[in-house]
């Protein structure tokens, strides 16, 4: 291409970037005139010298030749925040696919004058000696929320009301309540900047484990010596991680650096944010969805200006314009949160190390169970690689059951408890001890399965099961096959060929059926429609309001109950069978997470895995807990298949008005490919079929799959295929890219 033309724009803001001004690039400016370079040009009718950043080249001018501008000069001292956050977006719309505009929205904060907001906050009002007396009368009482707050204000004399909401799980009654019986008082405070108030009483760091100790000196040391690297440290939880985390960052703000630190949502606990407070007082934020567009502008402002060295949040969090980026630390890699939905689809483990690399600085991942892809380059020394292998806190592992559920048909038991798990289950309610019953029903796809042999109707094409429809049909998600659904077990005849339906509500009732005394709670996507409910249900269950939560993948994630001393996996399979090679390593991940819910505090815990496949290797190695043996397996199936990360695929998404239309742009593009690409340099194609979320919102979805040992070789294909698009102008469609999918379509 003949790049001549640069888009500019002028103000770096949300408003400002859908109308950039094309300028021509002077020939002795070629080459240097890229993406984030800041210019001088001429501007308006009296071509006034303003300043401006250059967001994308053009090989066209879209104004009379004889009109356009030139570019003036190349401002000097042009290394700013705003060039990182431009050259970032360049990246992202480059390697993911998307408009500029729409990836420039993704790294800049929308501007947003913070509103006089009245946030309120606890005090404490009496001497910590009555609060430890208070403690024990609730202790008495079990009224566990209480306690939960004066504790923290043992440590605090105040608090954020919003953080003893929502991270504490405390509910407004029980705060009112301590405020009558003088022990605290709730002020409004008028306006504030910082979402989390300075805590008072810094904490040092705790005496390090010789592990720890090297870790932290391993790669602060490669930092100083001028390596720039990426490190993974495998650890299971409560090993020790987050210490060595803060111990990394204390070294990089010493410095005069600052520190990016990604946690996943649902995982972002009050707890762990005071150990953050603590070290790094008020020059640690935090960035999450219950803050305004005004509230997170305001940070990103206070980033900018220096006067912050911490920002902790979610995936947004990564594009925080720090002037002197030492450290991105993700913690719970693994995490699916962390690849965005919407376009440009970013990974934010890619895109951390792609800021690094602008910004010269490290970067951190931790997992319990790593993704297949940070063990994969770990494996080929990309990633330096670390184990923290024992849990600091004490306490053991679980005790592992997996239980076999078609044993179970055959011995007559129909229920959907074992006879192990039902056994497990009374032992509890006679303890006085919670369970918790876990259903993986995120995983139902409706596919069909035989409950005599455990077989699974699979597509022949693909290795990946086949989604049941209305219509009776069993249809491949990936390559569009079908067959009718056949009406006994092709591998052994027997009658008992279903779909698995079994929903949280079931288990719900069939709890309440067997245990009619036991009190139930039940956590899923119904039951907590508002944040409100989802909290309250947790700390209703924390205060011991409960004996058994039953629930979805919601309830595995980032809680931690001491009085939880078994949980029940009621179906293994189900997150097995998703018609997705993510499948295994979802399981797995799922399994080794619930698992670990048990025996938390004090007492040893048991799991029960049910299942009607205890041979795959996905169970058994969750059960042993053994991530190194599951990897082995995975990765020879990735391998086999060419799938992530042993290769990489792009999956290009048409969404359409009409059923029949969008399915057919994409033939096209298969057919405009093998016109325009020698035979031997197109990738696997796999596809066009209807998407398993066939219909949404009234608009029909197709998908196409291209599978390739490069990724270069797959951008390419996504930027012959945008342009094509873009030439063809196809009416009432909509196509969307996304390299290395982590979910089905
Ligand atoms: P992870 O992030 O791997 O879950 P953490 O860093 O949160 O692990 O540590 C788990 C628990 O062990 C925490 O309560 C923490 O305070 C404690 N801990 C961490 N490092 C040490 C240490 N060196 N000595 C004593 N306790 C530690
Ligand atoms: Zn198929
Ligand atoms: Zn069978």
């Amino acid at each position: 291409m003949n790049e001549r033309y640069a888009d500019i724009i002028v103000d770096i803001s949300h408003e400002k970037v859908d109308r950039p001004f094309r300028y021509r690039i002077p020939d002795a400016l070629l080459g240097e005139i890229v993406p984030g370079v800041r210019v001088h040009v001429p501007f308006g009718k009296g071509n006034k010298d303003i300043l401006g950043y250059v967001v994308d080249l053009a090989d066209a001018a879209d104004y009379p030749e004889e009109k356009i501008k030139e570019i003036a000069a190349i401002d000097k001292d042009a290394a700013t925040v705003e060039s990182d956050l431009i050259r970032i977006a360049y990246w992202m719309k480059s390697h993911y696919g998307s408009t500029m505009i729409t990836a420039l929205k993704t790294v800049i904060p929308v501007k947003q004058k913070l509103k006089q907001a009245e946030k309120k906050k606890i005090i404490r009002r009496c001497e910590p000696e009555e609060i430890k007396r208070q403690i024990s009368i609730c202790a008495k009482k079990r009224q566990t929320a209480k306690i939960r707050v004066l504790e923290a204000l043992l440590d605090e004399e105040v608090l954020p009301y919003s953080l003893i909401r929502e991270k504490l799980n405390v509910a407004a009654p029980t705060l009112n309540s301590l405020e009558k019986q003088g022990m605290i008082a709730i002020e409004s405070e008028s306006y504030y900047r910082n979402p989390v108030k300075q805590i008072a009483g810094r904490e040092a760091a705790k005496p390090l484990s010789e592990k720890q100790r090297f870790i932290i000196e391993d790669i602060v040391g490669e930092y100083h010596g001028g390596k720039r690297g990426t490190y993974l440290i495998h650890g299971i939880t409560g090993s020790g991680k987050t210490e060595v985390y803060l111990g990394i960052i204390e070294q990089m703000v010493a410095m005069g650096k600052q520190a990016i630190v990604l946690i996943p949502e649902i995982a972002l606990t009050y707890q762990t944010l005071l150990r953050f407070y603590k070290r790094f007082g008020d020059r640690v934020s935090v960035m999450n969805s219950t803050l305004s567009m005004g509230e997170k502008y305001d940070q990103m402002e206070r980033a900018r200006k220096g006067e912050l060295d911490v920002i902790i949040g979610p995936r947004s969090a990564l594009f925080t314009p720090f002037p002197d980026l030492g450290v991105i630390v993700i913690d719970e890699e693994h995490e699916n949160s962390y690849k965005s939905e919407s376009m440009p689809k970013y990974h934010a483990r890619e895109t951390a190390m792609q800021i690094a690399k602008i910004k010269g600085a490290s970067v951190v991942l931790g997992s319990a169970t790593p993704s297949l892809e940070a063990y994969y380059r770990a494996g080929k020394g990309e990633h330096k690689l670390y184990q923290l292998s024992e849990r600091l806190t004490g306490g053991s592992l679980p005790k592992v059951y997996t239980i076999d559920l078609r044993e179970e048909l055959k011995e007559g038991n129909r229920s959907i408890f074992s006879r192990k798990l039902k056994s497990l289950l009374e032992n509890r309610l006679m303890a006085g001890e919670q369970s918790m019953l876990f259903l993986n029903r995120r995983g139902y796809a409706g596919f069909v399965s035989c409950r005599a042999c455990g077989h699974v109707m699979k597509c022949p094409h693909c290795d990946v099961s086949l989604s049941e429809h209305r219509n009776g049909k069993l249809v491949c998600h990936y390559c569009g096959y079908e067959e009718s659904r056949p009406k006994t077990c092709p591998a052994c005849g027997s009658k008992y060929l279903l779909g698995f339906k079994a929903g949280t509500e079931q288990i719900e009732e069939a709890v309440h059926k067997e245990f009619p005394t036991a009190r139930v709670l039940r956590m899923d996507a119904d039951s907590t429609r508002s944040k409100e409910s989802y909290e309250k249900i947790l700390s209703a269950f924390a205060d011991g309001a409960a004996d058994i939560l039953v629930g979805t993948q919601m309830i595995v994630k980032g809680h931690d109950f001491p009085n939880v001393t078994l949980v029940g996996i009621l179906a293994a399979d189900l997150s097995l069978n998703q018609n997705d090679y993510r499948a295994g390593e979802r399981t797995f991940q799922l399994l080794t997470q619930a698992a670990g819910r048990a025996g938390r505090g004090s007492k040893a815990g048991e799991v029960v895995i049910q299942t009607y496949q205890p041979e795959h290797y996905s169970i058994i190695h969750a059960a042993k807990q053994d991530y190194e043996g599951f990897y082995a397996e995975e990765i020879v199936y990735r391998e086999l298949l060419q799938y992530p990360p042993a290769a990489h695929m792009l999956a290009v998404l048409s969404i359409a008005k009409e059923e029949k239309a969008g399915g057919e742009v994409l033939q096209q593009f298969v057919r405009f490919l093998r016109e325009k690409i020698e035979e031997q340099a197109m990738p696997y194609v796999i596809g066009p079929a209807p998407a398993a979320l066939s219909r949404l919102n009234d608009l029909y979805r197709h998908i196409l799959y291209f599978k390739h040992a490069e990724y270069e070789k797959l951008v390419l294909i996504k930027d012959i295929l945008e342009a094509y698009a873009k030439e063809q102008d196809f009416k009432n469609i909509s196509i969307q890219f996304d390299f290395d999918p982590m979910t089905i379509y």
